[in-house]
């Protein structure tokens, strides 16, 4: 006899809420950012362009991931869209970027004109399978946007060989990745540039906040820095404005804690590994789910615990599935970044973009007719109704990875078949 399920008026498995990112509970937060922004509010410069802790951010930042360049920006998104202004795409231009990402990953394509190009997932990890990127490309294809899922590194060396043989940009969304490493190398480093975000879920956060990386910082006609400053050259007092660029500011307030967190970020990442690790070991007896794996000799960083539902042996949906796990105390939810794939939110699927325009996606006939209520990308869409996703952080435990294993087992009791 299996227990009665909370979802069904039964008792939780975990009765007391589990440390979380969204609060102290989770997250690494303490004395010693507080004595920084103590520290920046008393010397009154808060900006970046006045202070001086960006700029120190910035440099331990690149030195971290092992580029020579970082310029900051305030927010993973926006530090995205640095990258494609930097590419400086024709409009209409395509851009090959995954279908199992954050929005934040897709929209600032959109915001410069260029148009998405969705690659379907290897469903061993969930992210891109580069066996599928060639049938994708076209004379409009500008770059390859690599997301690193849940913290595990896409399969980088065939990417860059396609990417290097079409001379296509690789921009690598590391936003998830925080000291990921792909066969030695940290992700960010692979491609022609690494994003990173420092949103309150990621592995180290300011609040929001981003960064950009890259070996160089001045290239199709542009510097970087100038692509989050109103295309401004700022070396030598001078005032111009040499292309359409956003404010997209770090603040010396952000900067601040950011350096306090980048020294935790090792730390944060061992102890969130250990945790997902027992939860791993649990989960290898179980036949009824399955784990995602990364490819070996790689070190994942684990932003995310995601398994996917076997249907021979469960009869339950993954939404179902994931309610019941998060009625047990479990913060979960069902598919990322939810139970569909990333196009079919409305801003790709019904071009909700600028006015009544359809741009970018109707500058180019071929795109502008395409359905996204389809199923474009077969494996996204299965991965996305059968992936129970977890949120994880470094307060958890041993002793919480197995309390959510009790309570995925517990789930799974109620739906064998
Ligand atoms: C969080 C995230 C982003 C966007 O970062 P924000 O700081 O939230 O703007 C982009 N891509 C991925 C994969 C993310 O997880």
């Amino acid at each position: 006899m299996s227990q009665k399920l909370a979802y069904h008026g039964g008792d939780k498995t975990i009765p007391d809420p589990l440390p979380t990112f969204r609060n102290r509970s989770g997250r690494q937060i303490g004395e010693e950012e507080k004595e920084a922004l103590i520290e920046v509010v008393e010397s009154g410069s808060l900006a970046y362009i006045c202070g001086t802790k960006v700029g120190e951010f910035e440099m331990e930042f690149a030195a971290l991931v092992g580029t020579q360049h970082a310029v900051s920006t305030s927010s993973g998104t926006a530090a995205i869209h640095t990258a494609i202004i930097y590419l400086n795409p024709e409009p209409g231009d395509e851009i090959i970027v995954s279908p199992i990402t954050d929005i934040g990953g897709v929209t600032p394509i959109l915001s410069q004109l260029a148009i998405p190009v969705f690659v379907d997932i290897d469903p061993y990890d969930q992210n891109m399978d580069p066996a599928k990127i060639e049938a994708s490309i076209t004379s409009r294809t500008r770059a390859i946007i690599v997301t690193h899922i849940y913290g595990a590194p896409a399969d980088m060396d065939p990417i860059m060989e396609i990417a290097n043989r079409h001379s296509l940009f690789v921009i690598e969304d590391c936003a998830q990745a925080h000291q990921t490493h792909y066969k030695g190398r940290t992700v960010g480093s692979i491609g022609h540039m690494g994003c990173f975000s420092f949103q309150q879920s990621k592995h180290i956060t300011t609040g929001d906040g981003g960064m950009v990386v890259s070996d160089r910082d001045e290239q199709f006609g542009r510097k970087l820095r100038e692509c989050m400053d109103k295309g401004w050259p700022r070396e030598g007092g001078s005032r111009d404005h040499l292309f359409l660029a956003p404010n997209y500011h770090m603040t010396e307030l952000q900067a601040a804690v950011g350096l306090v967190q980048l020294k935790k970020l090792g730390e944060a990442v061992r102890l969130r590994r250990e945790s997902a690790s027992i939860l791993d070991n649990r989960l290898s007896t179980v036949s009824e789910v399955r784990a995602l794996k990364w490819h070996p000799g790689c070190v994942e960083t684990r932003f995310c615990y995601v398994f996917t539902l076997n249907h021979n042996k469960l009869a339950v949906t993954g939404q179902e599935f994931a309610a019941a796990l998060a009625a047990e105390g479990v913060d979960c939810f069902n598919g990322y970044p939810g139970n569909v794939p990333i196009y079919k939110y409305p801003v790709i699927k019904d071009h909700k973009t600028f006015g009544s325009s359809g741009w970018p996606f109707t500058l180019v006939e071929s795109h502008g007719s395409i359905n996204y209520e389809e199923e474009i990308c077969p494996e996204a869409e299965k991965a996305c109704r059968d992936s129970v996703v977890i949120w994880w952080n470094e307060g958890l435990t041993a002793e919480h990875a197995n309390l959510i294993a009790d309570a995925i087992d517990k789930v799974i009791a109620n739906y064998r078949r």
